[in-house]
């Protein structure tokens, strides 16, 4: 692992150590009880602004503007009009895109050189959901009732619907839940995470400049045990749209039982990537080490499980060791460093938990293997980029979701047995497979229980392009026309003719 200690500084012009207000029905407003909370740099311990801290009370406050807005002059809109709302939101995004990356990087410390790769999955999503927005109709159907009677759909856009978001990449976060609220004539109100509010904020300042009306985007950040909750179980919500940890995702459905209300969950993974003996390994080691170590391994669907033909398996896991230590670790806005730290201290203490509990079970650790504290690192919370070779399937680092920058390497010889210790976790997020043999690739895609398979690549996203988990990784889809649909109600009208 190379170390970064180029700590670049930078007056970001939201980030300046101000106060922000949550955004209700059009205006930038105090918590209700006054409250505000602090948000820091994870590269620096810095404090980058305070924020309105929300509550129950706020979380009314913004579910019915949002209310009135839905039943009210939003409601008129049409969809040509949708659309160029959206068009006129991705335009400002694109030209604020700059700023915006670097929000992410200052507030959650993922390196610019990821979060200015997400031009397409910020921009190009808004201008896909744009699109979707007069795509959206209903469908005439012939049946076979005695009489005549003519039978059609109508989809209607479900309601005020509360979207609460993770820290670990509130720039797409965001559009991915504000987006296609507005794609389907709903309104909302999103709750950011407390560890990186800041993006979120920014986002509902531009979506006020595109001439987004009054009360159809409202942003309460807070915390998850007041604000959270207080959404999830709140009975003006039709929807909830989450993505988060399986935790909070169960208690997300027990606080949405007291009105039903819709609830769509995008949640953790323990992902397999499997690499046969007969993958092209020149572009099999980089895209394994980067299906885990990107975003510090803070990504939901990273390749944490790396499944490697017995055969190949010393070399190819001593590779991606390799590789993990050339990776240059450091503060997020120096354009060379790949790898930023985690977002937390909470988070720090996690991963270094896991890391000790590998070694503890007997795996070794080929690369990394503890917290960075050279020079000025020693201020953030930077954990090296680890694989742990001569991992079980039963081990805890091979079942449950460590959610930083730790590989777990895992020799196999049968392709049977391989399906079945792939499947075997209680996630289904992602999926990843190299080999050369395109046979082999499609049997094994068909036979994985994960909401995405990648083959010779691993993360590639889309707008077009649907994502979303199995099993305990979440139910809904994100992108893609699926995603749309999420946020419809259908309607089946009936006319009798004679
Ligand atoms: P988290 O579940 O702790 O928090 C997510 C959000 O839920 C935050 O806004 C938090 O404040 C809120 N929250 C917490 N408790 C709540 C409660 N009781 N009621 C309502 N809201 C509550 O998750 P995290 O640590 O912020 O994010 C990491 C997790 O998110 C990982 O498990 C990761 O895999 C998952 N994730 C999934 C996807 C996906 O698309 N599937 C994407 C990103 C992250």
């Amino acid at each position: 692992m190379a170390v970064s200690q180029a700590i670049p500084i930078t007056r970001h012009p939201f980030a300046n150590g101000s106060y922000k207000q949550m955004l209700i029905d059009g205006k930038w407003v105090d918590a209700a009880s006054g409250k505000r909370f602090e948000t820091h740099n994870p590269a620096t311990g810095e404090l980058l602004a305070t924020v309105a801290e929300g509550d129950k009370e706020d979380i009314d406050r913004a579910v019915a503007a949002a209310r009135r807005a839905f039943e009210g002059p939003w409601s008129k809109v049409k969809p040509f009009e949708r659309q160029n709302l959206l068009l006129k939101l991705a335009d400002l995004v694109e030209k604020n895109f700059d700023e915006l990356s670097q929000l992410d990087t200052l507030d959650m410390g993922a390196p610019l050189s990821r979060t200015r790769a997400y031009r397409l999955r910020a921009v190009g999503m808004l201008r896909y959901y744009a699109g979707q927005t007069t795509a959206i109709h209903g469908e005439t159907i012939e049946n076979s009732l005695p009489g005549e009677i003519f039978s059609y759909t109508l989809k209607e856009p479900v309601g005020v619907v509360g979207a609460i978001i993770p820290w670990n990449g509130p720039l797409t976060a965001t559009i991915w839940k504000i987006g296609p609220a507005i794609a389907t004539g709903c309104t909302v109100v999103l709750k950011p995470a407390e560890e990186a509010p800041l993006t979120s904020l920014r986002i509902a300042e531009l979506a006020m400049e595109a001439g987004i009306p009054p009360g159809v985007v409202n942003v309460v950040p807070g915390y998850g045990e007041t604000a959270g909750a207080a959404l999830a179980s709140h009975h003006d919500v039709d929807k909830v749209a989450f993505t988060g940890s399986h935790i909070t995702g169960q208690s997300i459905i027990r606080a949405s039982a007291g009105n039903l209300k819709r609830v769509s969950l995008e949640l953790g993974g323990k992902s397999p990537d499997i690499v046969f003996a007969d993958a092209d390994l020149d572009a099999a080691v980089p895209g394994a080490a980067m299906a885990v170590f990107a975003n510090s391994g803070q990504i939901c669907s990273a390749g944490t499980r790396l499944f490697v033909e017995q055969a190949i398996y010393e070399e190819f896991v001593g590779r991606v060791a390799e590789f993990g230590k050339r990776l240059q670790v450091g503060n997020g806005l120096d354009p060379n460093v790949q790898i930023g730290p985690l977002v937390s201290e909470q988070q720090l203490e996690r991963v270094t938990g896991y890391l000790d509990i590998g070694q503890k079970e007997g795996a070794r650790a080929l690369a990394g293997g503890g917290r960075v504290t050279e020079g000025a690192l020693s201020k953030g919370f930077f954990v090296s980029p680890t694989v742990f070779a001569g991992v079980q399937d039963n081990m805890r680092i091979a079942q449950e979701e460590i959610f930083g920058p730790v590989i777990s390497a895992i020799a196999f010889k049968d392709m049977d047995e391989l399906v079945k210790r792939a499947n075997n976790t209680t996630f289904g997020l992602g999926s990843g497979l190299w080999t050369r043999d395109v046979t082999k690739a499609h049997a094994v895609a068909k036979r994985l229980r994960a909401g995405s398979v990648w083959v010779n690549c691993y993360q590639a996203m889309d707008p077009a392009v649907p994502f979303g988990g199995y099993k305990m990784s979440g139910y809904g889809r994100e992108s893609g026309k699926q995603h749309v649909e999420e946020y419809l109600n259908v309607k089946a009208v009936w006319i009798k003719t004679a």
